[in-house]
């Protein structure tokens, strides 16, 4: 599972709609070192930023993306720890999110999870920045984005010159094996979303607005599909593959 930071569990409402507003302060003024009253953590990064120049000070970024089940949250746990890439899920985040005490986007980002339809990027573009901002790490696994257009639109504007995408790690796996895997995990996992209503609405939202967000990276060249109906350790054996490959 995630790895959750105790400081993170404080963030509510004030700290994410100023992250939010100095994520926005950044984007308009790249190279204003930003002195808003957010932790000092993040402005520090926010002014490091700014004066990123070239390419090795960006994050490196490999994207994970998948069907609901298709084992991108195990095969990450992997990754991470053979790896050292620290593994960000999106869809994690937006539960600690939403548990968070006053939030303001708690209700919205229920309503979402709930329904398998995709919360606002401006939400979790700046769940993800703000982990990536406070890691001491360079290297990530984002999994479970971008999940759609409006995604990659977000990322695009506001992570250009901060991260630089180095693949895109696709699990493929049939939606009878995603869906059982799910409703298994859902038997422990206490989610509100491994039901057979919730699961219909997250394969179609996969299949309709993540599925041409792939085809998008393979125009890049930059997809690595793996066969995730194996066992686990199948699945890692050609994980390993592309990671030993990676240059970052
Ligand atoms: P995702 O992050 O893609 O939603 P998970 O990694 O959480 O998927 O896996 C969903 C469920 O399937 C979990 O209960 C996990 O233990 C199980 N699982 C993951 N990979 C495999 C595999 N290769 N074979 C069988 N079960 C798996
Ligand atoms: P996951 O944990 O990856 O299965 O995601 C669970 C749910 O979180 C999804 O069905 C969406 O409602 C939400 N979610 C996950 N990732 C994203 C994202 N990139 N953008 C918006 N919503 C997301």
């Amino acid at each position: 599972m995630l790895r959750i930071r105790p400081q993170r569990l404080i963030y509510g409402k004030l700290q994410l709609s100023a992250y939010i507003k100095a994520t926005l302060t950044f984007l308009h003024h790249k190279t204003t070192l930003f002195t808003g009253n957010i932790g000092s953590c993040v402005s520090r990064k926010i002014s490091v930023a700014s004066t990123m120049a070239d390419s090795k000070n960006q994050y490196n970024v490999v994207f994970v993306l998948g069907g609901p089940g298709a084992g991108k949250g195990t095969q990450c746990e992997k990754i991470q720890e053979k790896f050292g890439f620290e593994h960000l899920s999106a869809g994690e985040l937006l539960r600690q999110e939403r548990q968070a005490p006053n939030s303001q986007y708690g209700d919205e980002i229920e309503t979402h999870l709930k329904n398998g339809s995709i919360v606002p990027v401006k939400i979790t573009c700046s769940l993800l920045r703000r982990e990536m901002d406070s890691s001491p790490k360079n290297n990530f696994l984002i999994d479970g984005f971008p999940r759609n257009k409006d995604n990659l639109d977000g990322w695009n504007l506001e992570m250009e010159g901060v991260a630089k995408v180095r693949a895109v790690l696709f699990f493929d796996c049939p939606d009878q094996v995603c869906v059982e895997r799910c409703l298994n995990r859902g038997l422990t996992s206490g989610r509100t979303d491994d039901n057979e209503e919730s699961l219909k609405k997250r394969i179609e939202t996969y299949r309709n607005s993540t599925m041409p967000i792939i085809k998008h990276y393979r125009t890049l060249d930059l997809v690595a599909q793996v066969d995730g109906n194996r066992s686990t350790d199948e699945v890692f054996a050609d994980v390993e593959k592309v990671f030993k490959n990676l240059a970052c």
